[in-house]
Order: structure tokens, then C-alpha cells, then sequence
């Protein structure tokens, strides 16, 4: 694993509590700083393998600090399933559970990132950048980010996460069928991703594993580590914490 600048991590009920209050003052401080016009807007990015719970912590992340969330993920599948011409060349890569070709995302992302949503409010880049190429790119248009967020799991506890893992495609809630189960209600309309199979995991995770160091490396300075197999409270107390302290840290 990649070495890291800062670890976040948290053990008791307590210690959750407790994180939990010093990171509410810690967003308001970062709010009342910035003059709540948006005036510092957040810019974090999130890593994690496949299943290591970034759709569910990006939605607190997006709640807390009000930034826009740009899932490269959720942005791929809307193209396929709409049949664009992006759509049509990332299916084949995604089904196998390939990363699409760099060029294919990479200006996708530049061209929403100076949308004016994203220079007023902030950004989370989620699922994106995968690779050096991207990463590199990504600096060259003058997108840095003030956090960079490794969410670690382990290969062993990712089939699992992912073979158990259901989708509401009415509300986007994420459930698991055992340790986050939906209520009886949505189960029928549920769905399962076409890539969260075992077989697919391994490539997914193998792809995932040849670049982190690399990325993870670009971004030393602002890299945050976070333990994704702790409860999901949990993780989300450390990662606001995490974040908001890097938000109220003087530019590097
Ligand atoms: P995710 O939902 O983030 O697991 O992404 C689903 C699939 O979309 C991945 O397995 C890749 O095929 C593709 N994908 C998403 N983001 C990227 C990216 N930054 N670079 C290349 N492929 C990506």
C-alpha cells in the first residue's frame, strides 16, 4: 500500500461521537471561513477498489461540505445506457471489467470539472483519476485537490461487499443483502450491477490494484487513508474529519 500522510481511523462508540461533533464544528469553521459564498470551495478526491463503499460515504461527503459529486462510474453507465457514442465504447471495457481507454474519460472529466456547479461549490471525483495518464492530465488543466482520500478494503472482504450489493434504481440508495438490508418493500425493484460478479471483481480489483501506488503517489501531500472495513458511521465520521481538516489546513 501506498505510503500514506495521514491516517484516519476510529475504534469506540465514543471516540465515533465525539469525532462526529468535532467535525460538524470543524465545517462550520471551514463555512464561516470561506464567508458561506463559496468563496474556498472543497475539490477532494476519493479512491477505493471496487465495493470499498465510496457511493455511500460520497453521499455524506456531498451532504457535509456541499460539493458537486462526479462519479466517473455512474457517468459511464448513464452513457451506455443511453447508447451515446461514449456509451458505446466503454461498454465492451466495462463489462469486462477493464478500465475504458484514458483518452475515452479523461476529457469528459476536464469539460464538466469548468462547469460553473463545480468551480462555485466544489467538486468530489469519484472513481476518477484511475491512472497516472489521467492523474497527469488532471493536473496539466490546473485541478488539484485539497484531499485525497484512499478507501482501503481488503481483496478478501471486496466479494463479498460485491456479490451482496443491490441498487434501488428509484432512489440510488446502495444496500447490501446481509449487512445493510433493503427495506421489504424496494426488494423487487432492486438491481445488481451487470460487472458484480466474483469473476469480475478479481479483474476489477487487479486493475484497481496496478495504479493506486502510482496515483496515490501524485497526490502524497494530500493523501488521506481511511479504513473502509470499519461500520459505515464510522468511516464516514473519519472521512469528514479527515476532510474538514485538510479544507482549514494552510495551501500547501
Ligand atoms: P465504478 O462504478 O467506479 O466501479 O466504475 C465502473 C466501470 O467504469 C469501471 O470498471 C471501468 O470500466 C469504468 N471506469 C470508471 N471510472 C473510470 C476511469 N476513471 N478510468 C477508466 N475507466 C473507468
Amino acid at each position: 500500500m501506498a505510503a500514506s500522510s495521514s491516517v484516519a481511523r476510529c475504534r469506540g462508540r465514543q471516540e465515533i461521537r465525539a469525532a462526529l461533533l468535532f467535525t460538524c464544528l470543524l465545517v462550520l469553521v471551514c463555512r464561516t471561513l470561506s464567508g458561506g459564498s463559496g468563496s474556498c470551495p472543497p475539490r477532494i478526491i476519493i479512491a477505493g477498489a471496487p465495493a470499498a463503499g465510496k457511493g455511500t460515504q460520497c453521499a455524506a461527503i456531498t451532504a457535509n461540505f456541499g460539493c458537486v459529486h462526479l462519479s466517473t462510474g455512474d457517468l459511464l453507465r448513464e452513457a451506455v445506457k443511453e447508447g451515446s457514442a461514449l456509451g458505446k465504447e466503454a461498454k465492451q471495457f466495462m463489462e469486462g471489467g477493464k478500465l475504458v481507454p484514458d483518452e475515452l474519460i479523461t476529457s469528459v472529466v476536464l469539460e464538466r470539472l469548468q462547469q460553473p456547479d463545480c468551480s462555485q461549490q466544489g467538486w468530489l471525483l469519484d472513481g476518477f483519476p484511475r491512472t497516472k495518464s489521467q492523474a497527469d492530465a488532471l493536473t496539466a488543466a490546473g485541478f488539484l485537490p485539497d484531499c485525497f482520500v484512499l478507501l482501503d478494503v481488503p481483496e478478501q472482504d471486496l466479494v463479498e461487499r460485491v456479490t451482496g450489493r443491490r441498487i434501488d434504481p428509484v432512489t440510488g440508495k446502495i444496500y447490501h443483502l446481509t449487512t445493510c438490508p433493503p427495506p421489504v418493500e424496494v426488494i423487487p425493484r432492486l438491481v445488481q450491477r451487470s460487472d458484480d460478479t466474483a469473476e469480475k471483481i478479481v479483474t476489477r480489483y487487479r486493475e484497481f490494484r496496478t495504479h493506486v501506488d502510482d496515483v496515490a503517489e501524485i497526490y502524497k501531500s494530500t493523501l488521506v487513508w481511511v479504513d473502509g472495513r470499519q461500520e459505515m458511521h464510522m468511516v464516514q465520521a473519519c472521512l469528514s474529519q479527515a476532510i474538514a481538516e485538510s479544507l482549514n489546513r494552510p495551501s500547501l
